[in-house]
């Protein structure tokens, strides 16, 4: 299995909020795991990626130290790991760990200690690092894209342009990625999650290889188009789209027209905490609600393999692997 769309802040249960939050001495609201799941998991009607996004603000309290950040890491690793994953890109914004006087490189530093201190031979992850769209953070979001070149093959294998897509103008993030790309990082950028085509247009502008969500992709012929002829990998992850509101009825998820196109679409879990998942629980959820075949599924993960930020000879390896597994799950069947 592989995920390629996970945040980090998003993936935290109870137990890990209880660690952290003694470790930076943070008193939290309750110390009652039952309790604690009502500041991390969605739940209610208000299907709004800014109500979705107030989930995560519970476990960013939590990691503002070196510690902190290094021991979320290697918890949220080692239960991927433990869960049968095969590989794992992880994003997370640094500039967000800043709060305590932490630096950005500071930040990045200890997160790959942590994820060095979890990976192992049956389970590689990376570090994606999140620029934000927000206002008066220029300097961060500058640190954060120099540290992932610093880092880049590291720990960190991309960049990544996140938060809420209203008011997301290309003219206010040009000069960030034209740095980017100077310095060659891999980007993906959120676009399309609530915002319309046009957001997905200003993120292949600026350099984008994969978009994250890209659900409102599908309301441009012309740059669908544009996302096959190029190669762009779309990240989409159905519950999560769901739950803010990028999608009405899961009926209108574009998901299978995308693979229809032979767009190079895959299937992730954005938060598996916020949103209660895990990668096999989104496919149960397509199959349930469109009726994601199995020749479409094995589809996704072979896209996801395709368009993940890997060097060649791993991803020939972890083919074979993932085709075993995907054999052994029909077998089990
Ligand atoms: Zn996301």
């Amino acid at each position: 299995m592989i995920d390629l769309h996970l945040h980090l802040d998003g993936s935290l249960t109870p137990d890990d909020i209880l660690v952290l939050a003694d470790i930076d001495k943070v008193e939290l609201p309750t110390t009652d795991k039952e309790e604690l799941k009502n500041y991390l998991s969605f739940h209610g009607d208000n299907r709004t990626l800014t109500h979705y996004l107030t989930y995560f603000d519970l476990p960013l309290s939590v990691m503002q130290s070196k510690e902190s950040v290094e021991k979320a890491v290697e918890l949220m690793v080692k239960r991927l790991s433990k869960s049968g994953m095969l590989y794992a890109e992880i994003r997370f914004a640094p500039l967000l760990h800043t709060r305590k006087g932490l630096s950005v490189e500071e930040v990045v530093v200890s997160a790959i200690s942590g994820l060095k201190k979890a990976i192992t031979e049956n389970f590689v992850a990376q570090l994606i690092l999140c620029c934000m769209r927000i206002d008066g953070v220029e300097d961060l979001n500058r640190e954060t894209v120099t540290c992932a070149k610093k880092y880049l093959g590291r720990g960190v294998c991309a960049l990544d342009l996140a938060g809420n897509e209203d008011g997301f103008v290309y003219d206010k993030y040009k000069d960030l990625f034209s740095y980017a790309r100077e310095l060659k990082l891999p980007i993906t950028i959120h676009a399309g999650e609530r915002g319309g085509a046009e957001q997905v247009e200003a993120a292949i502008k600026l350099g984008a290889r994969r978009i994250g969500h890209g659900v409102h992709l599908v309301e441009s012929e012309r740059l669908m188009n544009i996302v096959l002829e190029k190669g762009i990998g779309v990240e989409m992850c159905p519950t999560s789209n769901f739950q803010t509101g990028a999608v009405d009825e899961m009926k209108d998820y574009p998901l299978r027209e995308y693979l229809r196109r032979g767009i190079l679409v895959c299937v992730n879990t954005d938060s598996t905490v916020v949103s209660s998942t895990n990668i096999r629980r989104e496919f149960e959820f397509l199959k349930e609600s469109v009726g994601l075949t199995v020749e479409e599924k094995v589809k996704c993960y072979l896209n996801a393999l395709n368009i993940a930020f890997l060097p060649t000879a791993i991803k020939d390896n972890l083919r074979g692997k993932i085709i075993a597994g995907l054999a052994r799950e029909a077998e089990n069947k």
